[in-house]
């Protein structure tokens, strides 16, 4: 049972050889009057918030440290194999945290979701259809109270999460603008996501006047999943009573020190309401979600870009591609198919 696990706490970037690839020799059998399955994990989803969870945190927090020299955990797709728990049988397929190896046996069943439907890619519910999609879906619509007309700036915005809240807001009738880190992603949301405009954060020397450019007027809505130089361009140009939806801060997760937002007084002087979230307070509205969602797909009306990694071994490298922006769309590794 090939494993990948964490080798010890990581400071700055996270790097390849902070984890290790290892053939792991935990037993996969049922005990007798056991409640627990026994999976095949099929895909693995590659998240930001996993590099927090390498690190020792402490206090009380959302997350929790993943422990040196055992598999890193993560949401994924896994097909259940063996099952001691009544909701569960053999054959099933299903998605929640999942371990970072080839078959798992899970006794915490909580926040596992059965897959219903399977005319989609499977894959899908590391993304459009799971976690990054509910994301997406609660800090847009729930988070952002959004209207027709409105001016929409999103960063990250080819990723897994970004990709999707542009194209709700341009099916809500909204301005809509996104910003990445490369050509190939600036292209992505112009020609494929139907994003209004697009540029490329790494060649504007001054984030000020480009959004300037692209929202003379300002903007009404800022979803917000990097932080830093990003935050402080974007607090000059909102709209009085303009919403910023804190969904992540990806440009500060391998930093020692988080680097200080200089224009907060503007959320005074503008009356901006800016608000935090996080996607397991909208678990709930996830059948609700689904409903939206499957429609859309299925329809056409949504577009959905992921890179797929194949193999468990080439988990650590794609990975640690999130934090240099490499993934182009959803980062996914491919386990298995079936
Ligand atoms: P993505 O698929 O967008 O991957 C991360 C992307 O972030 C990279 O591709 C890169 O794109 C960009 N990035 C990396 N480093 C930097 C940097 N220093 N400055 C600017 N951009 C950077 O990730 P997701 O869509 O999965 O997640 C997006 C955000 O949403 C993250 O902050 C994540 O933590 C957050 N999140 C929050 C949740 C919540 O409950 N609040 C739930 C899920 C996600 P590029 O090439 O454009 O730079």
């Amino acid at each position: 049972n090939k494993q990948v696990i964490l080798k010890d706490y990581v400071t700055g970037f996270p790097k390849e050889s902070d984890m290790q690839l290892i053939n792991g020799t935990m037993k996969l059998k049922l005990q007798e009057g056991s409640h627990g399955i026994v999976v095949k994990n099929l895909y693995l989803s590659c998240d930001p918030y996993m590099r927090i969870r390498m690190t020792r945190v402490e206090g009380p927090n959302v997350f929790t440290s993943y422990t040196p020299g055992s598999p890193l955990t993560g949401f994924g797709v896994a097909k259940v194999l063996d099952s001691g728990h009544p909701n569960f049988k053999k054959g099933d397929l299903i998605w929640g945290t999942i371990s970072w190896e080839e078959y798992s046996l899970i006794t915490e069943l909580e926040g596992l979701f059965k897959i219903k439907h399977t005319d989609v890619p499977l894959s899908y519910y590391t993304g459009i259809l799971g976690m990054p999609g509910l994301t997406a879906y609660a800090g847009f619509y729930e988070v952002c109270s959004p209207k027709k007309g409105e001016y929409v700036f999103i960063s990250a915005a080819s990723g897994a999460v970004g990709q999707l809240v542009g194209q709700f807001a341009k099916l809500m009738g909204c301005y809509v603008v996104g910003t990445a880190g490369s050509k190939e992603k600036v292209d992505l949301l112009r020609n494929k996501f139907g994003f209004d405009e697009a540029f490329n954060y790494k060649e504007e020397t001054d984030l000020d006047g480009a959004l300037k450019r692209y929202f003379p007027e300002g903007i009404d809505i800022y979803f917000e999943n990097v932080g830093g130089k990003m935050l402080d361009a974007v607090l000059l140009n909102m709209k009085d009573h303009g919403r910023i939806s804190v969904c992540g801060l990806v440009s500060q997760y391998n930093l020692d020190q988080p680097e200080g937002v200089q224009n907060l007084m503007c959320l005074i002087y503008k009356r901006i309401h800016m608000k935090g979230f996080v996607v397991f307070d909208y678990y709930n509205i996830y059948p609700k979600f689904l409903d939206v969602m499957l429609p859309y797909i299925r329809e056409g009306k949504i577009m959905y870009v992921e890179d797929i990694a194949e193999g468990l071994e080439s988990g650590p490298a794609a990975l640690v591609g999130l934090y240099s922006g490499r993934n182009v769309g959803k980062q996914v590794v491919l386990i298995a198919r079936d």
